[in-house]
């Protein structure tokens, strides 16, 4: 339940002066949010100093000015394009010209009647005259305006269809909204910094008065971001703290499966893995609850590291689940992990969407009556009929496809089984405090010995020839191919190479050896076309991102990827990461179309010089701070509105280190601090910290 005080802040954008339904969508989408408090959020991005009043003798050119001015004359031009023109002056004998296109005559009567006193802003020219002008002046009205226009006004950014004037009167109206509110910080770090409260900072910050206000760094904008990032870190740790208070159920099996499976692996374990793998025994032989995440480049040999946790749980008589984002990853799973599970007397089973009827009912009976101890899986595992007989550890693979919810919601199927996310996504250590918060961490930063680096090379697509060239070459010496293009079928996007475009292009090349896997395909069909590839059916396949996340054909040692300037890194990576993983040399081509942006450019250069996933998810922090879009939403990263973390990082380990001594003060928020945190957290939308919380 959000507290009364923040009501005036979730009213709709509708409540705003000026905001009617027609327009509120189009705010809705500037801001990304339909409420008040979204458009507090969105800050200016620029400011207009209308301060400057000269005499319009020394008035000097280019800059803004407001003036008082009085109407002397209206020149109409003869043409139906010449501008009307109004000839204002001063008490200094200089002159002004304000000079509008397009409008009616009546109009400007009205607005600028002869004789009348009015003051008017905007940007000086000087015309062919020599005299000062201003075209299409920002503000016309009447003396009493002067007070209110004579000050900084803040520029937001825009989107067609919504008039700054409007968004700026909107944002008037946000800001009068804009309650007092109790303080949540802690005085010290307040002080430290020079922050002021919270609705001061806001409206600082939506006051800007110099480039230095308009800085990430200005101390109003640093205390937004910090509220956020706490709010972030905090909901995170609440989370971990009603998982752990579920008392969990201490794990320890006797080793006989995993000993089993062990000496049935054709290789040793990695320092890595097996320094991981202790770490999660000894969570799970604790009476509370894991919670553990696994991070590792692809390649990295997580699914071993998952199987033999899993086995420890079934060593105990418990089942154990793993679920994958998507059917060919469960699929690819089952298939890795069936014949050592086998070789160890283990039953295990597949549940996707696709099962249905009998086989699906009887597939549920085995799990409901524990004949089955692991379960492989897609989200299809989440529904409600889904019922274990004694579920003692979860296995989620690639976790930023899933939220915080579904982990919960998995995680509530079993006696508070341990579980264990995996996640091929490298991220930074700043931003596994945000995603990731709630979680402990393992990391498999040492890949399988072996290994071959995979060359890469940066060509322009105006090559296409000779890339085909160099591919028919390659899979005449016994090579296979992904070819990934980005979208399909995406109208907007028309110039985007479609993948079944190139695929009926390549096939004039390769006939029926070149393959095609997307998206919308059935997942039958995908299936088939998978496997096909995997064995001996093709050797080019046509992909679009669906092959992104862990999808493993050893024997693939090229990957072309069109348009890899429209990729972010962290894509680029997972993609790349589908090739070098047998013992081949191995190539990446990565196309580019021109115009290529700067940032598109680096990115690509990064993905040329290195193969480190923890360096490139880094450099990929660090360009985004360049604020490029396009590789924000596809690295899957989360967003936040106010702080930027490859500038407030720092705030980012304060702020952790904050929410961490709140919870063991004041674990239910009841303290006064904590009363006011509670608010914070609802003005950021992260009630799910709040709900965990035992009353009030
Ligand atoms: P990830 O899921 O982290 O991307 P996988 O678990 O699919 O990686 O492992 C990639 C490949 O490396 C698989 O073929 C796996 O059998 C192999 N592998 C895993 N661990 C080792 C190891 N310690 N030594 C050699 N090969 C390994
Ligand atoms: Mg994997």
């Amino acid at each position: 339940m959000r507290p009364e005080i923040l009501y005036p802040l979730f009213a709709p954008l509708t409540v705003l002066p000026g905001v009617g339904p027609k327009l509120a969508p189009l705010v809705e989408r500037l801001v990304e949010g339909p409420h008040v408090v979204d458009l507090l959020w969105h800050l200016p991005s620029g400011m207009i100093d209308r301060r400057f009043s000269p005499p319009l003798t020394e008035v000097p050119e280019g800059r803004v000015c407001t003036f008082v001015v009085r109407v002397l004359e209206h020149h109409s031009g003869f043409g139906p394009r010449s501008p009307t023109r109004v000839v204002c002056g001063d008490g200094s004998g200089g002159r002004l010209h304000l000079v509008y296109f397009h409008l009616k005559r009546g109009f400007i009567e009205k607005i600028l009647p002869i004789g009348a006193t009015r003051v008017v802003s905007g940007k000086v020219e000087f015309s062919s005259y020599n005299e000062p002008q201003i075209v299409h002046p920002d503000h016309v009205g009447p003396p009493e305006d002067l007070e209110g226009l004579q000050r900084v006004e803040p520029v937001y950014p825009m989107t067609a269809g919504v008039q700054p004037r409007v968004l700026g009167k909107a944002m008037l109206g946000a800001l009068g909204r804009v309650p007092v509110l109790p303080e949540w910080l802690d005085p010290a770090l307040k002080a430290r910094h020079g922050w002021t409260d919270w609705d001061a900072a806001l409206r600082t910050a939506h006051a800007p008065e110099d480039d230095e206000d308009l800085s990430a760094m200005a101390p109003a904008r640093m205390r937004l971001a910090y509220d956020e990032l706490l709010a972030n870190q905090l909901a995170l740790l609440l989370v971990r703290q009603s998982q752990r208070r579920l008392s969990g159920r201490a794990l320890t099996g006797d080793g006989r499966l995993r000993d089993t499976v062990l000496a049935a692996l054709p290789f040793a374990l990695t320092g890595a893995q097996a320094r991981s793998l202790e770490e999660i025994y000894a969570d799970m032989a604790e009476p509370t609850r894991m919670l553990r995440l696994l991070q590792g480049d692809v390649g990295s040999g997580k699914t071993v590291v998952a199987l033999l946790a899993m086995l420890n749980a079934v060593e105990t008589g418990a089942q154990a689940a793993m679920m994958a984002p998507t059917e060919i990853l469960a699929r690819q799973h089952l298939a890795t992990l069936e014949p050592l599970a086998r070789a160890a007397g283990v039953r295990i089973g597949l549940l996707t969407g696709r099962d249905k009827g009998k086989a699906r009912e009887a597939l549920l009976a085995e799990l409901a009556a524990g004949f089955i101890d692991i379960v492989v899986g897609t989200h299809a595992l989440f529904s409600e009929d889904v019922a274990f007989k004694d579920l003692g550890m979860a296995v989620i693979d690639e976790q930023h496809r899933f939220g915080v919810h579904q982990r919960l919601q998995l995680a509530a199927k079993g006696r508070a089984p341990d579980v264990l996310v995996m996640t091929a996504t490298p991220i930074p250590r700043t931003l596994t405090l945000t995603l990731y918060g709630d979680m402990d961490v393992s990391r498999l930063d040492e890949k399988p010995p072996g290994r071959k680096p995979v060359q890469t090379r940066t060509v322009s697509t105006s090559r296409l020839d000779e890339i085909v060239g160099a591919v028919d070459r390659a899979v005449q010496g016994g090579a296979k191919v992904y070819w990934v293009c980005p979208l399909v079928e995406e109208s907007e996007v028309s110039d985007m190479a479609a993948a079944e475009e190139r695929w009926a292009h390549l096939r004039e090349h390769f006939g029926d050896r070149v393959g095609l896997v997307h998206g919308k395909m059935k997942p039958a069909d995908k299936d088939r076309v998978m496997e096909a590839f995997a064995g001996d059916g093709l050797d080019v396949l046509v992909a679009t991102t669906v092959i992104e996340v862990g999808v493993n054909v050893p024997e693939a040692t090229v990957m072309i990827i069109e348009h890899a300037e429209r990729f972010g890194l962290a894509q680029l990576h997972q993609l790349r990461g589908r090739i070098g993983r047998g013992d081949q040399a191995s190539t990446c081509l990565l196309l580019f179309a021109e115009p290529v942006s700067e940032t598109a450019r680096a990115r690509l250069t990064i993905m040329k010089d290195t193969e480190d996933g923890f360096r490139i998810a880094e450099e990929d922090l660090r360009l985004r701070g360049g604020g490029e879009v396009l590789g924000t939403r596809q690295s899957g990263l989360p967003e936040f509105k106010l702080a930027d973390l490859a500038v407030h990082g720092e705030l980012l380990a304060i702020a952790r280190d904050d929410a961490r001594l709140i919870v063991d003060r004041d674990p239910d928020l009841q303290g006064d601090r904590g009363k006011a945190l509670r608010v914070l957290l609802y003005l950021f939308e992260r009630d799910e910290g709040v709900k965990t919380l035992r009353s009030g």
